[in-house]
């Protein structure tokens, strides 16, 4: 797979290299250099195909479509290691679905991409690194915990995690800092931006980087972005034939790669009619998809703090794609929400469809319910289990929920994160330790 730096189109790299960098020069995104297209004959026959092996075609497509850069068969061992769990869809009423992406380890959908680079990372590892490979990831809750799973135990790779101490709730907390072995979780004293320019220190190090190869795994990583295009065929797989064609999916968006995932998903030939673009108050999409204008403004904190984002990074993908393709923004549609209308949104879905959601998906599913148009067919995208969201569904809706029972009995573990002050000095002699644990061995 050939893929080139959005903003330098002759700077080209291999999947395995866009893979392990993440970004390109000048924070360039990488993007496919072919854009595969199934015809309708091969979407019935991937439609017909379980999960495991539809994906791996999918996932092989993209992977060798110009060079065989990872055989077919180790990427079905791939996708079987990393999407262990299910992807049920369920009926809200007669016009609506929930695809519920949330029943992996770490109860996201961030589970689907970050599961996914692990196991390619692995496998594209069998070529001896000659450097120790090492994942730096800043969180405010998710992809911490995601990585940390994800990635635990696999002896080859150190993953070291840092998060804003006190800031995130004790549950997130329990589920990515009680693991041990080749991952570190540093609670820092201060804010998560602050955990974020000590990552970004830290990839700009030039020692760091003569002795290791680093990678952050955030939400830019291209394999992220091919794991969540197989999610949406399955969505398109459980839904009666005749709906196809009538699809309106909404998608939660905070960095937008979920929503770029879909978008990748109708250029390979998927039949879905269209989008929603679901936000919260952080809305420099909407705005811009109203009146043309990029204008982000300082974020604001939400209910739904995952969507917390007002420079969304995927976003200069889709409109990479849309001019690639040919493709009118006017086609996409779109809507934010605020604090309020979700809260009320949440309370509406146990009352009027005894379904228990939590912001993310409240916002998808308000404007879903909001734009619907008579014979069309609409799917909210799941994000979050809402045992992640505990505190605020309990409190919206005077109910108690129960943890499922990996989170239940993590909850009783110790937190094995150091706390570190927010200086850089400790942070890198942190990380150039690691050296030493390794030549050690
Ligand atoms: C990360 C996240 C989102 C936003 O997804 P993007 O791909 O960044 O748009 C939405 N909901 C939840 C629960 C998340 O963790």
């Amino acid at each position: 797979m050939r893929l080139y730096n959005i903003k330098d189109y002759n700077e080209q790299v291999d999947f395995a290299e866009a893979i392990q960098r993440g970004l390109g020069s000048n924070k360039g995104l990488f993007f496919p250099v072919e854009l595969p297209h199934f015809n309708s004959r091969e979407i019935d026959e991937l439609l017909n195909m379980d999960f495991i092996t539809r994906s791996a075609h999918i996932l092989s497509t993209y992977i060798n479509e110009d060079t065989e850069e990872i055989p077919f068969q180790q990427i079905v061992k791939c996708v079987k290691n990393a999407f262990t769990f299910s992807i049920p869809l369920k009926y809200l009423s007669h016009n609506m679905a929930i695809l519920e992406l949330f029943h992996g380890p770490t109860l996201s959908f961030k589970d689907f991409g970050i599961r996914l680079m692990a196991q390619i990372l692995m496998a594209i590892a069998q070529k001896p690194y000659n450097k120790p490979f090492i994942i730096l990831t800043a969180t405010s809750g998710d992809t911490g915990a995601a990585v940390a799973h994800a990635f635990y135990g696999i002896d080859s790779i150190k993953i070291i995690i840092l998060y804003p101490k006190n800031k995130i709730s004790v549950l997130q907390e329990k589920m990515f800092c009680t693991l041990g072995k080749n991952i570190s979780t540093l609670s820092v004293d201060g804010q998560f931006d602050i955990c974020q320019s000590l990552v970004k220190e830290a990839f700009d190090d030039k020692e760091i980087n003569k002795k290791f190869t680093i990678n952050s795994a955030n939400s830019i990583n291209i394999s992220r972005l091919l794991a969540q295009i197989c999610y949406y065929f399955e969505a398109v797989a459980q839904i009666p034939p005749v709906l196809r064609d009538k699809l309106v999916i909404s998608v939660p968006s905070g960095n937008f790669g979920n929503l770029t995932a879909g978008l990748l998903a109708q250029s390979l030939g998927l039949p879905i009619k269209r989008f929603i673009a679901a936000t919260n108050v952080n809305d420099t999409v909407p705005r811009f998809l109203k009146d043309g204008k990029w204008n982000p403004y300082p974020t604001i904190s939400t209910l739904s703090n995952a969507m917390d984002v007002s420079q969304p990074n995927n976003w200069p993908r889709i409109e990479e794609l849309f001019s690639r393709k040919n493709w009118s923004f006017s086609t996409l549609a779109y809507g934010s929400v605020d604090d309020e209308t979700t809260r009320h949104t949440l309370y509406e879905m146990k009352k009027e469809i005894n379904y228990i959601s939590e912001p993310h998906t409240a916002i998808a599913y308000r404007l879903l319910r909001d734009q619907i148009q008579p014979g069309e067919y609409g799917i909210v995208i799941g994000t979050a289990h809402p045992a992640k969201f505990q505190n605020v569904v309990e409190t919206i809706l005077d109910t108690h929920i129960i943890l499922p029972p990996t989170l239940q009995s993590r909850s009783k573990l110790p937190i094995l994160s150091k706390d570190m002050k927010a200086d850089y000095g400790i942070f890198r002699d942190i990380i150039l330790q690691y050296s030493i644990d390794r030549e050690g061995r």
